[in-house]
């Protein structure tokens, strides 16, 4: 006689994209001759670019020959990718990370899901509030978030640092006990806000400080524009005591269907009792994991070649242009609007203090627009609204052209 784990039993709700699809998929049934413009998930829309497609296919041509066929990849990655990896995301910008530090995945989504694994369910996280939902989701898996309060929307075991317009979007380090696991996405989603160097080193101090691990989601990093962010939380100083990166091709090189991702565990990253990180996630990795594909690490491999780098500017350049045109439109509308600076999401005030529901409602129903309600990443996101500027130009515009046309 079975029984499931009670864990997954305590999730809440079910996900808020599956709520949003529902909603849509209602208003469409109404009003099948209305044109509906999703600016709302995460996902690109630009086709991957040239030189990932010859990669992808000299990499799939040579598994059609004996003599270069591959079976399954080393867990942790092929030299060839890792070796990239450390030579430009990381050398390059004055940080001491190793090719052997650096595990390849098939993205962050599932590294950022699994590598709570490794630390203790006694340990405590803290998030930021708005947050990416998978953070907490997969520590109530776990078991270690303890019971959820129905009032707040809080977790009574997670502690919650809101990030809101009154502080600029920048937690404050958190007081009393020490959170053990701390997670922060930068840039952000949803806030599409982010840390300068000075402000993050803050957060590596407090950590050194406290013993406890940073999860550093950088999956944003290429969309930084200005000087003095760092792209990488190795740039601040006793970070590898104290941090695991994790990064994605998927919003860079539009590798959202590929799937390719890495996660850096330095060596020098230790337990206050004197457990280093690094063998357990690279167990972990042997254990559960059999290699990303060779053709989609060839694929990332071909990412930092000098056309690589040339047309992944290009991916976001097109979408920071959608960014500005939605900051800039909305703003002439008289919103209020956040981000779309260093981050391809637009975290906009709802106007008339509306909740966040009821905008979506609005926006759906009048201008046949769909974003993301900011309360679906936690209470203190009500009262804001996420819009993401992987749409294609035409669509965005008509979109920023709709909002604009409201009369509240
Ligand atoms: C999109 C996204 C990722 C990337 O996930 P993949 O599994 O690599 O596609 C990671 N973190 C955040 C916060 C994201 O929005």
């Amino acid at each position: 006689m079975f029984k499931v784990n009670e864990n997954y039993l305590n999730l809440r709700g079910s996900y808020l994209f599956s709520n949003i699809a529902k909603k849509v998929a209602a208003f469409t049934e109404a009003n099948p001759d209305k044109e509906i413009i999703r600016l709302g998930i995460g996902d690109v829309t630009r086709p991957l670019t040239p030189t990932i497609i010859n990669a992808i296919n000299k990499a799939t041509d040579e598994m059609a020959h004996e003599e270069t066929f591959r079976g399954y990849a080393p867990d942790l990655g092929y030299d060839f990718l890792r070796n990239a990896i450390a030579e430009h995301d990381y050398k390059a910008r004055g940080c001491n990370i190793e090719p052997d530090e650096i595990f390849v995945s098939d993205g962050a989504k599932s590294d950022s899901g699994n590598i709570q694994e490794i630390f203790s369910v006694d340990n405590k996280i803290a998030v930021c509030d708005p947050v990416y939902p998978v953070y907490v989701d997969s520590n109530v898996m776990a078991g270690r978030t303890g019971t959820f309060n129905e009032a707040t929307e809080q977790w009574s075991n997670v502690v919650y640092m809101p990030s809101t317009a009154e502080n600029g979007f920048v937690p404050a380090l958190p007081e009393g006990d020490a959170p053990d696991i701390i997670y922060l996405c930068l840039p952000n989603n949803p806030t599409g806000t982010t840390l300068k160097k000075e402000e993050l080193q803050k957060w590596v101090d407090y950590a050194n400080e406290h013993k406890s691990v940073i999860i550093f989601d950088a999956a944003y990093e290429a969309y930084i524009s200005e000087i003095d962010i760092p792209h990488s939380i190795y740039e601040c100083k006793g970070a590898e005591t104290c941090a695991i990166e994790l990064r994605s091709f998927s919003k860079n090189a539009g590798f959202t269907g590929v799937r390719l991702g890495f996660t850096v565990v330095p060596k020098a990253l230790k337990s206050a009792d004197g457990h280093a990180l690094h063998p357990l996630w690279a167990r972990r990795h042997g254990t559960k994991f059999n290699g990303a594909p060779y053709i989609q690490q060839r694929a990332g491999e071909a990412v930092y070649s000098a056309e690589g780098q040339k047309e992944i500017k290009g991916l976001v350049a097109y979408y920071m242009e959608n960014a500005k045109m939605i900051c800039e439109g909305l703003e002439a509308a008289g919103f209020t609007v956040y981000g779309g600076v260093n981050a391809p999401y637009i975290w906009m005030k709802t106007p008339d203090n509306m909740s966040s529901w009821d905008f979506f409602d609005y926006l759906l129903k009048e201008v046949n627009v769909v974003g993301t309600p900011g309360s679906g990443f936690g209470p203190s996101g009500e009262g804001y609204f996420r819009l993401t500027a992987f749409g294609k130009h035409e669509n965005t515009k008509a979109a920023i052209e709709r909002i604009k046309s409201i009369k509240l």
